[in-house]
């Protein structure tokens, strides 16, 4: 939990921090908040009574209490705000309806085709958002933003997509003006695997853990880190490109222009070259029948599945796979010195169990403050609809959490 400030002038960020405490926890009273935070009680309290006066929180049952009376638990009104996360994937479009307590409240995903073009593929997207509010029967106008989570390089000041991998058509694309135009609603793009980070810190396993980074794993590799409570974004935005942590040196070439880049290595469709090629040289696998009579169905997803059930081929390349994740999990471990490392996304289906034990296994033997403190690891729960749930939270975010940023601000007006 964020630390709060007794100094006159800085209520936005005091309300931010007041309320992300009362968002991040399961009931909380304002004792507690004022222990965590060290506000004031008073200043708690005033807080309090005009986040509930303004419909965000409410007071509900009671948490039992050593000393004394058992206190008053506070908590958001998930009906209060709603926000609309949309996740452009090459392979993918979803879309989520997530209330202030972070939960989906409706959903959509389509298969799509990687050279669609922007505008009908926003034109057709912005459809399906406004039938998830129609069909969930809020008032449109509890609708606070949209957030949309793509691959990067982004810039987000602009509200640009630069040139995301494997999409020739999505060069300088203005996703958020595009956006904007077709719902009318106040949009924030950001980076796929930021966004499941932050909506990680919003509504999943992050939520009270001060530093950790996140690993993505989508049709290509991300992640994203909070330190210090706060998001880290990096000088451009981009930072935490966990995908390109070099895992093998002889590797081969990865876009970026490094060789052997951990998403060069362990992508999906790098997992399928691996298996069609020890198919293609006759090695006895459950997935060789479905592969003589139709190529197309060797995926990530059929691999995976027959990695769980333990077919030799398929267990052999998800572990080499899980091999490389966990090295660069101690690379990140060493640089972050984080206290969790969550691992989300859509590639995890069926394997993300085999990719924590690993992970774990190398993060107890091998970062260099392992005797300091342990680095936890931890499947995301959001499973596939992370990155989109992301998106969501980002406009969440961006009207709610306490940004250092913010209380900066507050002070150099102050100081005027
Ligand atoms: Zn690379």
């Amino acid at each position: 939990m964020q630390m709060g400030t007794n100094q006159p002038k800085i209520g936005t960020y005091n309300n931010s921090v007041v309320l992300s405490a009362i968002q991040s926890s399961d009931g909380i009273s304002r004792v507690e908040i004022a222990e965590r935070s060290g506000l004031t009680a008073q200043t708690v309290s005033v807080i309090v009574r005009r986040l509930v006066a303004d419909g965000l929180v409410r007071e509900e049952g009671t948490i039992p209490s050593a000393i004394g009376k058992p206190r008053t638990a506070l908590r958001v009104v998930a009906e209060a705000g709603y926000s609309i996360g949309i996740h452009f994937d090459p392979i993918e479009v979803s879309c989520v309806l997530v209330d202030l307590a972070g939960r989906p409240v409706a959903r959509s995903s389509k298969r799509i085709t990687a050279n669609l073009d922007p505008e009908s593929l926003v034109a057709s997207t912005a459809r399906v958002a406004q039938q998830l509010v129609k069909r969930s029967r809020i008032d449109s106008s509890a609708v606070l933003g949209l957030g949309a989570a793509c691959p990067g390089p982004i810039d987000q000041t602009q509200g640009l997509v630069i040139s995301p991998p494997r999409r020739d058509r999505w060069t300088e694309v203005p996703l958020k003006k595009l956006l904007e135009e077709q719902t009318g609603l106040p949009v924030i793009i950001d980076n796929d695997a930021t966004a499941a980070a932050i909506g990680e810190r919003w509504a999943g396993i992050g939520r009270s853990v001060p530093n950790f980074a996140y690993l993505y794993l989508g049709t290509g590799i991300g992640g994203g880190v909070f330190l210090a409570n706060q998001v880290y974004r990096g000088a451009s935005l981009n930072a935490a490109e966990f995908g390109h942590i070099v895992v093998e040196p002889n590797g081969p070439v990865c876009y970026c222009g490094n060789r052997g880049c951990l998403e060069a290595m362990c992508k999906p469709a790098s997992l399928v070259e691996s298996v069609r090629s020890q198919l293609e040289a006759g090695q006895s696998s459950s997935l060789c029948d479905a592969y003589a009579r139709d190529p197309a169905t060797l995926t990530a997803a059929a691999i995976g599945s027959a990695a769980a059930a333990g077919d030799p081929v398929a267990r052999e390349v998800v572990d080499r796979a899980a091999d490389y994740l966990a090295d660069a999990a101690v690379v990140i471990a060493n640089v972050l010195d984080v206290e969790l490392l969550v691992v989300g996304g859509h590639s995890l289906r069926d394997v993300g169990e085999i990719y924590r034990e690993r992970i774990a296994g190398a993060l107890t033997r091998l970062p260099l403050a392992r005797k300091v403190h342990t680095v936890g690891v931890a499947l995301s729960r959001l499973t596939e609809d992370a990155a989109a749930i992301g998106a969501a939270s980002l406009v969440f975010h961006q009207a709610y959490a306490p940004s250092i940023a913010d209380l900066t601000t507050d002070v150099a007006r102050q100081a005027e």
